[in-house]
C-alpha cells in the first residue's frame, strides 16, 4: 500500500508557499524509517546501515540520516565527495566499485572508507591507488538466476553485470591476503524492490555460508556480511509493506545457525538500503494543466518525466491522487502525462481516477527513492526544487529549481568564442 500518512493540508500548504512541481520528503517518516532498521538489527552489535546515496543525492537528506547513525554507500566521486564534505570518514563509507575509473579508488582510500571490490582486476588497481587496506570487501555474484521458498525467479544474477565468480574468491583473497589484508567482508545484491520478507533472510543464509568456507579456506578474519539494497516499497495498494523487525528476526536466526549467538570476534552485518528508507516519503507535487480528448483522455501535468522517470523507463506503477479528493470513486480512465516530445512521458496510463478538474493539485507516490535522483534535462525541462517538510511541521526548501541559466552555463556560446 503506497504511504498515504500525510494530510492534504501539507501538500495544499507546500503548494501556496513553492511553484509546483516539486519534490517534498516527509522528514519523520525518513528518520522513524532510518531508526526502525537500526533497531531491527541491533542484535549484531557490528551493524550499520550505509544508506545508498544514489537513491536520493541530497545534502540535508543526508545529514539527517547521518543523525540517525547511518553510514553511506557511494559509488562514484562526487557521492565519495558528498560524503567527505558532510563529515562521513573512514567505516561509515562504503564505496561500491562498478567499472570505476581506477583515479576514484584514491579518495575512497584516503578517507578510510571499506572499499567493496567489484572484479577481481580490482586488486591491482587498488594497490596503485590508494594501496591495500587490512579490510576489504569483495562483491559476490552467483550467477544464474536467483529463487527462494517457492520457484519464482526473484532475480537473474547470471545476467548481471556485477561481482565476482564464487569460484573467484579463493584465488583473489589469497592474493589479498599476500598484499596485507587481514579481514574481508562479502556483499551481494541479487534481487530489486523485494516486497518478500524472505529475501534478506535467503541472501543472509547463501552469504553466511560462503563467507564461513571462504575463511577457512584462506584463513581470513570473515569481517562482515553486506545484504545490500534491494528491500523493496509497496508501489501498489495490494502489497503490504516489509514489517523490517520481522526481517532482522529472520536474519539473526540464520546467523545464529551458522555462527551460533553474535559477539565480539563474529561477523557484524552491513546494509545499504535506499528505496526502502526514503522512497515512501517523498511526492511530486504538481498540478493539472492541460487536458485533452482524442483517442484517449489526457491530463496533462506541470511534472514530466524529468522529475520521476520510472514510469516511461520500467512501465513502473506509481499511485496518484487528486488533494483533497483522495478517497473519491474513480469516474474517468486517463493517460496521466507530463510534457515532453516523448510518447513514453506518461506517469500513469489507462489509470481509473476521480474527475480532474484544470488547476488540481495531484501527488505522485513513492518518489522518495531513485526519483529526483534520476532527473535530467532532455527537452530542456529543468530540475525542480526539493522541499522538507521537517520534523516540526516547516516547510524547508533543500534545493532550489535549476534556471535556464543553469542550463546554459556549460554551453559554449558562438558569441562568446
Ligand atoms: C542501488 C544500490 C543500492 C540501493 O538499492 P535500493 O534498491 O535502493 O535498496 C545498494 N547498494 C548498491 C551497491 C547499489 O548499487
Amino acid at each position: 500500500m503506497p504511504n498515504d500518512s500525510l494530510p492534504s493540508s501539507v501538500f495544499l500548504k507546500a503548494a501556496e508557499l513553492f511553484p509546483t512541481p516539486f519534490h517534498l520528503y516527509d522528514e519523520a517518516g525518513i528518520r522513524n524509517t532510518a531508526r526502525a532498521v537500526r533497531e531491527a538489527f541491533a542484535w549484531n552489535p557490528d551493524f550499520r546501515e550505509y544508506f545508498a546515496v544514489k537513491a536520493l543525492p541530497n545534502p540535508v537528506i543526508l545529514g539527517i540520516l547521518k543523525e540517525e547513525g547511518l553510514g553511506l554507500d557511494c559509488s562514484s566521486l562526487t557521492e565519495l565527495m558528498m560524503a567527505e564534505r558532510l563529515g562521513f570518514s573512514g567505516e561509515e563509507i562504503m564505496f561500491s566499485a562498478n567499472a570505476m575509473p581506477p583515479e576514484e579508488f584514491d579518495l575512497a582510500r584516503k578517507l578510510g572508507a571499506y572499499v567493496n571490490l567489484d572484479d577481481i582486476s580490482d586488486i591491482d588497481t587498488l594497490a596503485v591507488h590508494g594501496g591495500i587496506p587490512k579490510t576489504v570487501c569483495v562483491r559476490v555474484n552467483t550467477g544464474g538466476t536467483f529463487t527462494f521458498g517457492g520457484n519464482q525467479i526473484m532475480g537473474k544474477p547470471g545476467e548481471a553485470k556485477y561481482g565476482w565468480m564464487p569460484s573467484q574468491l579463493k584465488e583473489g583473497l589469497e592474493r589479498l591476503k599476500s598484499m596485507g589484508v587481514k579481514r574481508f567482508g562479502l556483499h551481494a545484491f541479487l534481487a530489486s524492490n523485494m516486497t518478500d520478507p524472505g529475501y534478506y533472510p535467503a541472501l543472509a543464509r547463501i552469504l553466511f555460508d560462503l563467507i564461513q568456507t571462504t575463511a577457512a579456506e584462506t584463513g581470513l578474519e570473515p569481517a562482515f556480511v553486506n545484504l545490500s539494497g534491494g528491500i523493496g516499497i509497496p508501489y501498489t495498494r495490494d502489497v503490504p509493506p516489509v514489517d523490517i523487525r520481522a526481517v532482522g528476526e529472520a536474519v539473526r536466526q540464520e546467523y545464529v545457525a551458522v555462527f551460533g549467538e553474535p559477539g565480539p570476534g563474529k561477523p557484524g552485518i552491513k546494509t545499504e538500503l535506499g528505496r526502502y528508507i526514503t522512497g515512501p516519503y517523498g511526492f511530486v507535487v504538481t498540478h493539472a494543466v492541460h487536458e485533452k480528448k482524442t483517442f484517449k483522455h489526457y491530463i496533462g501535468l506541470d511534472a514530466c518525466a524529468v522529475q520521476l522517470i520510472r514510469p516511461a523507463m520500467y512501465g513502473a506503477y506509481h499511485e496518484i491522487s487528486i488533494v483533497g479528493r483522495e478517497h473519491d470513486a474513480p469516474e474517468e480512465i486517463y493517460d496521466i502525462t507530463g510534457s515532453l516530445c516523448e510518447n513514453n512521458d506518461k506517469f500513469a496510463i489507462d489509470r481509473p481516477m476521480p474527475k480532474i478538474h484544470l488547476g488540481d493539485l495531484l501527488i505522485i507516490h513513492d518518489a522518495g527513492a531513485h526519483a529526483f535522483a534520476m532527473g535530467y534535462q532532455y527537452n530542456g525541462r529543468l530540475r525542480t526544487a526539493e522541499i522538507l517538510y521537517t520534523k516540526d511541521g516547516g516547510y524547508r526548501q533543500i534545493r532550489r529549481a535549476e534556471t535556464p541559466e543553469d542550463y546554459f552555463a556549460t554551453m559554449v556560446w558562438p558569441e562568446s568564442e
